[in-house]
């Protein structure tokens, strides 16, 4: 058994965080690859390293000193080192660091450095051989990953050291440089190096014990999910559920490795498996596997007699695709369509769309109505239950919830409805009560 952990900023914000990821690797000595975020916030006030490093990039960019901002740095990284009693000098490397540190030093370099001095330190603290991600993560030289030639040297490193500890979020470009990803890219990193040593999870350490069936915003104490898909999870991301960086899946699902969200703060939880397929049934009774919904959304409406007899549909979609603004679902009956497109993205294109939508569909009519919400009940589940839908409908029917749109994915993997965005928590809320909880 071989497990790639990855802790994401706060399960390192500090040397309390510290021990408690010191004792989740050593109860599992099957946890030999360790993936490490910058620091990140011990509480709500306070701030991530990432975060303090742009400022730094800022400062540095309009001539202001960032001394302040720098000491701040330093001094959480020593207070990590003394309370744990460390002996790597971090003090040495910071003030090195800090003397190269220009208005020209390159950005991705600087922010690179959050992550480079938290792993050196947890490194030494775990007993874990440091492997510097500017040796081990490659990109090519159009900015992607360059797979093959990352897992070659992360397996490489596995097998020279037998434990190790790469930090997340950068990586090395052809020219030497370093190159960071996009926030959140740790998580991205920890799924490479999964990949790399075809370990058999890729547990990914953060501060929930997983994924919740609901928005806890929302529905108070939503149910976790202990199993689900990797197209489950998809669907629910792209409905606003916001969980792990989007491309941190395609390297684990590829080799078929299952990913398990874990918390750090109650490592006994189980947290969420996210597996290709789910075969037994745990919960037979609940056939949605989680809701998410986002607002303020658009619906155009576009009037025009024997739909099926022109191309007017398509010259709506090429009108909005020209606007850049991808349409989220489309409804269709014999004399007209509807077009959901997000309100922001539109903007105040919105006018100069219609107008070319008048004229080059002639409709009979084109009506815009704003204020919208989408609201997603995803669950495997659904494809092999007959009335389902129909269910869902009156229970929102019931609850005073009027329905504006309805789309059902072509896998039926999830049922989408638009609703007023001010119902948008209502929805959530009968959706959960009815059928999740
Ligand atoms: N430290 C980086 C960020 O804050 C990357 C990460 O934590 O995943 O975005």
């Amino acid at each position: 058994m071989l497990k790639a952990a990855k802790f994401g900023g706060s399960s390192v914000a500090g040397a309390e965080q510290f021990k408690k990821v010191k004792a989740i690797v050593e109860a599992d000595p099957s946890r030999r690859i360790v993936v490490s975020s910058a620091a990140g916030k011990r509480s709500g006030d306070d701030h991530k390293l990432t975060d303090l490093l742009y400022l730094c990039h800022a400062h540095l960019t309009y001539g202001v000193s960032c001394d302040e901002i720098m000491e701040t740095i330093v001094r959480r990284f020593v207070e990590i080192k003394e309370t744990l009693g460390l002996r790597y000098d971090v003090e040495a490397d910071l003030a090195a660091f800090r003397a190269r540190m220009n208005k020209d030093m390159p950005v991705d370099e600087l922010v690179s450095r959050g992550e480079y001095f938290t792993s050196r330190l947890l490194a030494e603290y775990l007993g874990y051989t440091f492997v510097d991600a500017a040796s081990c993560v490659f990109f090519r030289l159009d900015g992607q990953i360059d797979q093959e030639r990352t897992y070659e040297a992360i397996s490489a490193a596995l097998k020279a050291n037998g434990r190790i500890l790469i930090p997340g979020f950068y990586g090395r470009l052809p020219s030497g440089r370093l190159r960071v990803m996009s926030r959140g890219g740790s998580d991205i990193s920890g799924a490479l190096a999964a990949a790399a040593v075809d370990a058999d999870v890729y547990e990914n350490w953060t501060d929930v014990s997983g994924i919740l069936m609901a928005d806890p915003r929302i529905v108070d104490n939503p149910a976790p999910i202990s199993h689900i898909t990797y197209a489950e999870l998809r669907e629910l991301a792209f409905m606003g559920a916001s969980v792990l960086h989007e491309d941190s899946i395609q390297p684990v699902k590829e080799k078929g490795i299952a990913l398990n969200i874990r918390n750090t703060n109650r490592p006994g939880d189980p947290g969420t498996m996210i597996v290709e397929s789910i075969e037994s049934d745990e919960s037979p009774d609940r056939f949605i596997t989680g809701i998410a919904g986002r607002k303020n959304f658009s619906i155009i409406t576009v009037q025009k007699r024997n739909l099926n007899a022109n191309h007017s549909l398509g010259q709506a979609l090429g009108v909005l695709g020209r606007y850049k603004t991808p349409v989220e679902h489309i409804t269709l009956g014999l004399d007209s369509f509807a077009l959901v497109v997000s309100t922001g993205t539109l903007g105040e294109n919105i006018y100069d769309a219609i107008a070319d939508i008048k004229e080059e569909c002639r409709p009979d009519g084109v009506d815009v109505q704003d204020g919208i919400a989408l609201v997603a009940a995803v669950g495997r589940k659904m494809t092999s239950r007959p009335g389902i839908s129909g269910r869902l409908f009156k229970a929102l029917g019931d609850a005073g919830v009027n329905i504006r749109t309805i789309a059902q994915g072509a896998d039926e993997l999830s049922i989408i409805v638009g609703v007023e965005n001010d119902k948008f928590e209502t929805a959530i809320r009968v959706l959960y009560d009815g059928f999740a909880g």
